[in-house]
């Protein structure tokens, strides 16, 4: 999920990966390492936090040293999900003896089955990441084959999300790469191979690039690339032309980092379901979250303790946990939570939802409650963050990094979240097999929804263009989609200042009404899902007073169509996920009116990433 850079040619290698390394920080992420192939072997150093700190150890500890003019070695910047951001965790990771070394974006499924397996080899491990049973795994199987048929057996093996690049002691001259979910680019420079997980630590160099497919594997020199299937038979990969400046490859292409992470949805869902439906038991497996179903079954509530867009997905998670496993479900606003004096018991099960994990209120609700005796979880993006730790267990997002201040896939993810752990709840309690299957079914269609809403981000423009100047918008929704309402609403203001008010669609008549009038559009969340048809209602009150309706509504809903002056149209889905697809519209809907009023998008004026203070 972070990033890779990796060197080979008749440069020091530390020439290009430091500045590389920088290149990918726009990314985010939590240490850094490097190693060098050297005359006696292989070369390691890192560190957490940033790479300002990498680069001055180089300085003191390589300068004047073979591993300073080394002119082969891969770099990386981690961005943890297995294991805390601490020095041993940082990538590279070596194998069993230290010949071998390997960088690794993503995330390997299977790595506690595997470790178990070397570990009843004798193999040790250092470190608590998956990286470093890759690295053992490829170790182990290139003690009886060449580095690249180990690479292609070790892929048979391991399952989940790779982005990988190895080095060997043996081998100065060459770094073998593979993707498998995550991206790889080969920069074919003069007499120089750069690869690296995004095209940003490429540019400054050439702008001839391959691509690699998934899956796969190749061999790279300072003159030549040989790509090969998993399979080890030779492939041939075009030759592109890179015609993006550094800032533009950032954004892999995109124009922000907000619309870059809006269409990484499908991909950032997948990375949070992945391994974690079962589909044998019709339940979640959630390790992080320890309880076993006798601890489960103790808990007699859900308090669910979020700040702003968090906030929104702990609103759809309470229906999911009242709905689902039968548990009454509270949601609280942090900050009135910590201050409010509230009654806890060893049986309520306060879970905190942050994307950075630092939110200082929410985390001021953990000690809270923490203090009243009761039990406590969090779902956090950030391995490691301060309430992932200080809740002690927990699920976490894996989204990958979000860097556009208005936060979009983290949103997505947290009611994906939600929704596993209610599944999970649920099993334990009330809920059937057949049930719990079907759950998981509408789960996992999740990430094709979402690449469907974005097929019609044309369409949202739009629409979005036609609205741009409107100085006030209403939200309406209901039932699941009522907090969407308020999440739309949200990201419009954030981003494009628009003064926005989200509704619960029958609160409309007890004030908010009175401020309807032509100039006052009104988005109306009309998919067709329970409340449909009283929102039906909602919007004919609304077109009374002349306010235009842009509903979302369910492909064909000519009901809907003929009342209401736009539509963006959405795919049919499970009413229990369609706060998904709808928050993905509402997401890109925000985006183009922000970009059509010239708004800067990524940092929106007063605001913050991570809300650290009260
Ligand atoms: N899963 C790996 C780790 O936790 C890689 C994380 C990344 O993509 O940076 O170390």
């Amino acid at each position: 999920m972070c990033g890779i850079v990796g060197y080979v040619g008749p440069r020091p290698a530390l020439e290009v990966l430091i500045p590389g390394l920088r290149r990918l920080e726009y990314r985010g992420y939590d240490s850094a390492g490097i190693v060098v192939a050297a005359p006696g072997g292989l070369r390691v150093l890192k560190t957490p936090g940033k790479i300002q700190r990498l680069e001055e150890r180089v300085r003191a500890e390589w300068m004047g040293t073979s591993a300073a003019g080394s002119q082969c070695g891969i770099a990386h910047t981690r961005w943890a999900t297995h294991g805390p951001p601490t020095e041993v965790n940082a990538h590279p990771h070596t194998d069993h003896c230290g010949r071998l070394a390997i960088v690794h974006n993503g995330i390997i499924e299977n790595y506690a089955d595997l470790k178990r397996q070397l570990e009843a080899r004798g193999h040790v491990f250092t470190s608590q990441t998956d990286t470093e049973v890759l690295a053992h795994l490829i170790g182990v199987l290139a003690e009886e084959n060449d580095v690249l048929s180990a690479i292609c057996a070790a892929l048979r093996q391991v399952e989940g999300t790779l982005g990988v690049a190895v080095v060997h002691a043996d081998h100065p001259d060459r770094i073998w790469v593979v993707r498998r979910g995550s991206p790889i680019v080969l920069g074919m420079g003069d007499s120089e191979t750069i690869v690296a997980s995004d095209a940003a630590a490429i540019v400054a160099h050439t702008n001839r690039v391959i691509y690699l497919d998934d899956d796969d594997v190749a061999i790279v020199t300072a003159g030549s690339i040989d790509v090969r299937t998993a399979q080890n038979v030779p492939v041939s990969r075009q030759v592109a032309q890179l015609d993006w400046d550094v800032h533009t490859a950032e954004k892999s292409g995109y124009e922000h980092f907000m619309l870059k992470e809006i269409f990484e949805q499908p991909e950032a869902l997948r990375n949070a379901m992945r391994g974690r439906l079962d589909p044998a038991t019709g339940s979640a497996k959630l390790g992080g979250l320890a309880m076993d179903p006798r601890e489960i079954a103790q808990v007699r509530r859900v308090v669910l303790v979020a700040c702003g867009t968090s906030l929104h997905a702990g609103m759809v998670g309470r229906l999911y946990f009242e709905d689902l496993a039968d548990l009454p479900t509270s949601v609280e606003q942090a900050a009135e939570f910590r201050y409010r004096n509230p009654i806890l018991s060893p049986h309520d099960l306060v879970v905190a939802i942050s994307q950075s994990g630092e939110t200082a209120d929410t985390l001021a609700a953990v000690r809270e409650a923490r203090q009243k005796g009761a039990a406590l979880a969090g779902i956090c993006n950030v391995v490691g963050s301060t309430i992932a730790r200080e809740t002690g267990r927990g699920v976490y997002l894996h989204a990958g990094p979000e860097i556009g201040v208005a936060s979009t896939k983290a949103f997505t993810c947290q009611v994906v979240v939600l929704l596993l752990i209610a599944l999970k709840f649920a099993r334990c309690r009330r809920l059937c097999r057949e049930e719990g299957e079907r759950i998981g079914e509408a789960i996992a269609s999740t990430p094709d929804l979402v690449a469907r809403v974005l097929e019609r981000n044309d369409r949202i423009a739009a629409v979005a263009e036609k609205y741009a100047a409107a100085r006030d918008v209403f939200f309406i929704g209901r039932g699941h989609l009522y907090p969407v309402a308020l999440e739309g609403a949200l990201k419009l203001k954030e981003i494009s200042y628009a003064h926005a008010e989200g509704y619960h669609a029958a609160e409309l008549k007890h004030g908010p009404i009175a401020l309807l009038e032509p100039s006052v559009p009104v988005v109306a969340l009309a998919l067709d899902v329970p409340g449909r048809d009283k929102m039906i209602g909602n919007i004919q009150e609304c077109r009374a007073r002349h306010a235009p309706v842009i509903a979302l509504a369910t492909d064909g809903d000519s009901t809907i169509a003929s009342m209401v002056e736009d539509v963006i149209w959405l795919p049919p889905c499970s009413p229990l996920v369609a706060p998904i697809p709808a928050a993905v519209a509402l997401q890109l809907l925000a985006y183009h009116v922000a970009r059509v009023r010239g708004c800067e998008i990524d940092q929106p004026r007063n605001l913050a990433k991570s809300v650290t203070v009260e």
